[in-house]
């Protein structure tokens, strides 16, 4: 819609950069003028008393413009031009050097931790957290870098969300043409517009993955690329199936970090796999369950580990143990009363008998893809699925049914969080809810307890750093 109605605007706009048409209407000139300057194009000192020089400089700044967005390069202010000024880009510069990437400086580590602060309402912590961990897999996947996600305390990488004029040196300016904005190493600053539509995996809205892989792109040093296809590239050219990177954006992130080490099982590994093996003081949790055998369990990634009041064992593959389970679950729930465990990834549901996978499972969800978080409610003798705000309750032996009709989550636990990451029946009954680096504790009798939240790393489990 908002091309369209720029390509309206200008339906009555001359369009060459001739001193008479400019007269008849500066405003696109104006507006051309100051995107120029403000993204390197024109120096800002352009002097107005020598209108001739400012004419050419105008023209060659035009043509560079056209050349890295892939216009057709003519050096006049035309239709598309100025659409293309309009489009959602990145808010850095565009100061080119060169043809190829440009550096910004780089980090004397290759091992990063990233932390992300906040997140946009509608997108939620656990589709925001998997864009990002998607982002950053793309430049660890062709160089020597890894990165960890901690979920408190200091990180190399911090992330964050600001809306219009808030907490931020360069405000942001509301829905569309900024997207996000980073500073390069070793700041680790990466911000994005809270005011965009963002989401992931569909065609509409702005995809928060790409924006996200670009921006971690600049807080590792890549300056914009002039290969327009470049995911170095100013202007964000939308959400594609299969994305790749550029050969620019490769042979930049390896001109500051190296190509990848050839490991020997590489080849048998999946191309996606997450090969960190998570912090168990510091993951952010994808689920938590308790049982079988009334253990605790955490998971995050491809790793599980058991949790109790003395610590946390060592993170195993969860193939290891179950298998048959994909990694990177939504959500996992042991039910104390059919003695099943249930896991929910996407649009399936994995059942278990102990560590065996029931005849017939994985089985198509019949409640909305990529609930956030599960766990057994004691005094309903059901299972509890959560998304967003919404909640789900499920009587395993009533007749098999499920409560189709989802129910807001302040009216079973009020004052809980949307959008939780996880959550845990306790042995007492109780349940612990868990949202980023926070936790709830929840009585049996289904109220908040005083003192929460609290920071999930603390008295959760004893941990030495
Ligand atoms: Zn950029
Ligand atoms: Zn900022």
């Amino acid at each position: 819609m908002r091309v369209l109605l720029s390509l309206l605007s200008l339906g009555s706009v001359c369009v060459a950069l001739d001193p008479v048409c400019v007269a008849l209407d500066p405003t696109p000139l104006t507006e051309a003028t100051v995107y120029l300057k403000r993204y390197g194009y024109l120096s800002s000192s352009s002097n107005a008393a020598h209108q001739g020089l400012q004419m050419e400089q105008m023209n060659e700044a035009l043509r560079l413009f056209q050349k890295v967005t892939g216009l057709r390069v003519t050096g006049q202010l035309d239709g598309r031009t100025l659409v293309m000024m309009r489009s959602a880009r990145c808010g850095l510069r565009d100061a080119f050097n060169t043809l190829e990437f440009r550096l910004l400086g780089h980090w004397r580590k290759k091992r990063l931790t990233y932390r992300i602060h906040n997140h946009p309402l509608p997108l939620g912590w656990a589709r925001t957290r998997e864009a990002v961990r998607s982002a950053f897999n793309y430049w660890s996947a062709v160089s020597q870098l890894h990165f960890r996600e901690v979920s408190g305390g200091h990180a190399d990488i911090q992330l964050s969300f600001h809306r219009r004029g808030q907490g931020c040196s360069v405000p942001f300016d509301g829905p569309g043409q900024v997207l996000g904005h980073a500073e390069g190493p070793e700041s680790g600053a990466v911000h994005f517009d809270a005011d965009e539509v963002w989401t992931e995996g569909r065609s509409y809205g702005t995809n928060l993955r790409i924006v996200a892989a670009h921006e971690i792109g600049h807080a590792l040093g890549l300056g914009h690329s002039q290969f327009h296809s470049a995911l170095m590239g100013p202007v964000y050219t939308g959400y594609r199936d299969g994305f790749r990177l550029h050969h620019d954006d490769i042979r930049g992130i390896q001109t500051l970090y190296g190509k990848p080490v050839e490991r020997p099982s590489a080849a048998q590994r999946k191309p996606d796999a997450d090969q960190s093996v998570p912090n168990p003081c510091s993951a952010v949790l994808d689920a938590l369950m308790l049982g079988p055998h009334h253990k605790t369990s955490a998971f995050r990634g491809h790793y599980v580990w058991t949790v109790s009041d003395s610590g946390h064992d060592a993170p195993v593959q969860i193939n290891a143990l179950w298998k048959e389970l994909p990694g990177n679950i939504n959500a996992a729930v042991h039910s104390q009363r059919t003695n099943k465990s249930y896991f929910l990834k996407g649009d399936k549901v994995w059942r278990y008998s102990g560590f065996k996978l029931d005849h017939g499972y994985p089985k198509r969800l019949r409640i909305p893809a990529d609930i956030d978080a599960a766990f057994f409610l004691s005094s309903r003798r059901a299972l509890v699925f959560i998304k967003g705000s919404d909640y789900w309750l499920w009587d395993e032996l009533g007749s098999g049914k499920l409560l189709l009709q989802p129910r807001p989550v302040s009216q079973l636990i009020a004052g809980l969080p949307s959008d939780p990451d996880a959550a845990v029946a306790r042995s007492d009954g109780g349940v612990f809810v868990f949202r980023g680096e926070k936790y709830w504790s929840v009585s049996p009798a289904l109220m908040l307890d005083k003192g929460y939240p609290r920071r999930a790393r603390e008295p959760w489990m004893p941990c030495d750093d």
